[in-house]
């Protein structure tokens, strides 16, 4: 499978390069050339199937000649250590159901793409015998998919930046907890100087002589692709009734897990329409309405990992509408949903079933029964996205049903163990001096 730049066609990468690049030359995203068909081999998998099984046989599929049968496999089995879990949550003929993306080692979908990624990396340097720095600022939630992904993986070393004070106490255990190849540098100032430092180093001549820095941006195509598995892996879940009439509602912010759905639909996945749910940053939700794009600042909210003014995948999205409006309003529905509606869903469903939403994941089935309501007679099966566990927001969810969820282990395990993060300035020469120092 070939890439090129949403933003010129003539511009092509391997998948290898596309990995390494992450970003076009042009400033656009690298996206598959091909649209290849997959569909038997997607009705060809059942309920007994596993998602690393699921995942080796698509990667076959899409990358014959980039990943060879026996490495494929390999991948598969390292990357996904964990599995998503597919929970009914209506009473009347299941017609509601929440895929569990968040049983991963940060909690969040992220792991998907980022375990997936940090694999692919593995085994491609180790058959260049090359050595790479992951190079990355968060604000501090999407680092921790990142740091555990990377964590002990052979011939990368990682190193965070993230601003000192200003992320929480539980975003800053996940981020310096991890040790051995990962590095946390706690960056006197904001995030906007961290993502500075990032990009000087980036384009800086001694640093990219003497050592190969690659980043592992969420718009990173190693992270949409396995991204598409979990909604193959949905389906071969469901009821033969249920498959003839499947909707995915994704929470959406930057777009990609939304954009990774669409490909899997592209691919042949038989998916009658996706729910693009956003809190109050509606910019695609308005395009669908009225064909007009408007991006903007972003606006704070509770679902604050949603909180995108500008969402970088929508070029994708484009590209695999071929730029026609019409049929991209065939296939998604936009939805947006207030802070206000976000907590009484939680609310609703603590002191319905007992049940615990983080804010994103309410916000999806939220979007969901509105969608629902909309349709007499509805006799769809609409699966939401969990994007991350209710343990991550404890504060949200606390004020929505006055407990608090159970932490998972994971979180757990990271609160009990010392922060090692080294404090920087918040300079190019002071993450120059840490670089060249450690891996120079
Ligand atoms: C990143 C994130 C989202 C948004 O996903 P996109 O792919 O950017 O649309 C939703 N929920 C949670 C918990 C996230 O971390």
């Amino acid at each position: 499978m070939e890439f090129i730049s949403t933003r010129n066609p003539s511009l092509k990468a391997t998948f290898r390069e596309a990995v390494f690049k992450g970003l076009a030359p042009d400033g656009g995203l690298y996206h598959p050339l091909e649209t290849p068909d997959l569909g038997d081999l997607f009705l060809s998998f059942q309920h007994s199937h596993t998602f690393p099984q699921i995942a080796e046989q698509i990667l076959l599929q899409l990358f014959p000649s980039e990943i060879p049968p026996a490495v494929a496999h390999q991948i598969a089995q390292r990357a996904f250590t964990f599995t998503p879990i597919l929970r009914n949550i209506s009473d009347h003929n299941g017609s509601l159901k929440i895929l569990e993306l968040f049983h991963g080692p940060s909690c969040a979908f992220k792991d998907f793409g980022a375990c997936f990624l940090a694999a692919i990396m593995e085994e491609f340097l180790n058959d260049e015998s090359s050595h790479a720095i992951i190079l990355t600022a968060t604000s501090g939630d999407t680092g921790s998919a990142v740091a555990r992904a990377f964590y002990r993986r052979k011939h990368i070393d990682v190193v965070i930046l993230y601003p000192s004070g200003r992320v929480s106490p539980l975003q800053e255990k996940q981020l310096t907890t991890v040790g051995g190849n990962v590095s946390a540098l706690e960056v006197k100032g904001s995030f906007d100087d961290c993502q500075r430092m990032v990009k000087e180093a980036f384009v800086d001549p001694e640093l990219n002589e003497k050592l190969r820095l690659t980043s592992a941006n969420s718009i990173n195509i190693g992270r949409l692709i396995p991204q598409a598995f979990y909604y193959i892996w949905a389906y071969a879940q469901l009821a033969p009734e249920e498959k003839k009439k499947l909707i995915f509602c994704v929470p959406s912010g930057n777009f990609g897990n939304l954009t990774a759905g669409v490909l899997a639909w592209q691919w042949g996945l038989p998916v009658k329409k996706f729910i693009a749910a956003t809190n109050i940053n509606k910019v695609v939700p308005e395009y669908l309405e009225t064909g007009i794009y408007k991006p903007r600042a972003s606006l704070q909210t509770l679902s604050n990992a949603m909180d995108v003014g500008n969402p970088s995948n929508f070029e994708r999205l484009s590209r695999i509408f071929q730029d026609d409006y019409q049929q991209m309003r065939e296939m998604l529905e936009g939805i947006w949903i207030t802070d206000k509606d976000t907590l009484s869903t939680i609310r609703k469903y603590y002191t319905r079933q007992k049940l615990f939403l983080d804010p994103h994941t309410a916000l999806g089935v939220c979007a969901s029964e509105r969608f629902m309501q909309s349709i007499p007679a509805f006799e769809d099966c609409i699966v939401t996205l969990g994007t991350a566990h209710p343990g991550k927001f404890l504060e949200v969810v606390e004020e929505a049903t006055g407990k608090q969820p159970p932490l998972p282990k994971q979180l757990q395990e990271a609160l009990e163990l010392p922060k090692q993060a080294i404090p920087v300035d918040p300079t190019l020469n002071a993450l120059k001096h840490f670089l060249l120092e450690r891996f120079g």
